[in-house]
């Protein structure tokens, strides 16, 4: 018997990960009536336990719990998620200002998210080479707004070289997860981190993998021996199913952080006197586009601030 983590699963086998061996691997034939609502039971990033066979295949007799997970949602009627990864570090969300422009609440409703799931979220904000000065000025004041909320900002540009060795070192010794809308440079990272491994990077085959029907799964890369990076196609969220309304404000940092000083401990933040959150946002303290990012995640009906 032997422990190790699962890099990549493509149907019926999955390569496991043992010391600096990779073992292709079945998995034991009664696992599948334990989960009947994931169309996977193994997922990349499971610690399991194997039994290798003669002929370097082996069988993977055990899955043992895991941290975290993300689904993807399914997209038929059939119900079925996806587990597309588990045990997960941190995750780190790219964007971009511009090229494309990605609104903040994006950014917003993906970091309750992960926070809701415990997982920490590093902020990239690429192409910086690309912004004017009027740009720049905005990646500063984006900065400022969620390093107030309590999150690491780096500003890169993949094409200038600027600031990837910070970022490598965030992801050193971890599992992260990278996320991000199309086009803003995941694979671009990917490639500059692992230059052997030539991922696609123009847009229209990305695009392509974002779609609905993707039948692409994600696969860790290794940076090293003890870092890897999930690309995540598809993925936009942590399959958040029941956060209610009532929990936003726990999630939201710093939102969570000013509540403390609400008149009332179950204050909602949109219309109770004495309200901290709503004095912090008269001063500036708190952003504006963070105070309407958590308002309109509020007054969403329950669908709609589901991720994914
Ligand atoms: P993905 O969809 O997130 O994987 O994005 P890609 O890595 O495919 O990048 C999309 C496009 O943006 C490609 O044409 C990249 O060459 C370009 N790109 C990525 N990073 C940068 C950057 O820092 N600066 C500039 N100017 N272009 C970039
Ligand atoms: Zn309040």
């Amino acid at each position: 018997m032997k422990t190790g983590i699962v890099v990549k699963t493509t149907g019926s086998w999955h390569t496991v990960k043992v010391g600096n061996e990779r073992i292709n691997c079945r998995l034991k034939g009664n696992f599948r009536t334990r989960n009947m609502t994931n169309t996977n039971p193994v997922a990349v990033g499971d610690h399991v336990i194997i039994e290798s066979d003669s002929d370097k295949t082996g069988t993977i007799i055990k899955i043992n719990d895991r941290q975290n997970y993300i689904i993807r949602k399914s997209t038929n009627l059939s119900k079925e998620n996806q587990i597309l990864a588990a045990n997960i570090d941190q995750a780190l969300l790219m964007f971009t200002l511009d090229f494309p422009e990605t609104p903040l609440e994006f950014i917003d409703r993906f970091l309750i998210t992960a926070e809701a799931y415990h997982i920490r979220t590093i902020l990239l904000i690429n192409k910086s080479d690309l912004y004017s000065s009027i740009q720049l000025k905005r990646l500063e004041e984006v900065t400022e707004i969620y390093e107030y909320a309590g999150y690491t900002v780096i500003s890169t540009s993949i094409t200038k070289n600027l600031n990837l060795d910070t970022v490598m070192g965030h992801l050193q010794d971890k599992l992260t997860l990278i996320s991000g809308n199309s086009g803003v440079g995941k694979s671009s990272l990917i490639n500059h981190l692992c230059p052997g491994l030539n991922l696609k990077t123009n847009e229209i085959s990305r695009a392509n993998q974002s779609g609905k029907h993707t039948t692409t799964y994600p696969e860790m890369v290794e940076l090293n021996n003890t870092t890897f990076v999930i690309d995540s196609p598809g993925i936009r969220g942590f399959g958040l199913t029941d956060l209610n309304r009532n929990e936003i404000g726990l999630f939201f940092t710093d939102i969570f952080k000013l509540s403390r000083d609400c008149q009332f401990y179950n204050c909602t933040h949109i219309h109770e006197p004495n309200c901290a959150v709503i004095a912090a946002c008269r001063t500036g303290l708190l952003h504006e586009s963070r105070y309407r990012s958590y308002y309109n995640i509020y007054n969403d009906t329950d669908q709609k601030y589901r991720m994914g």
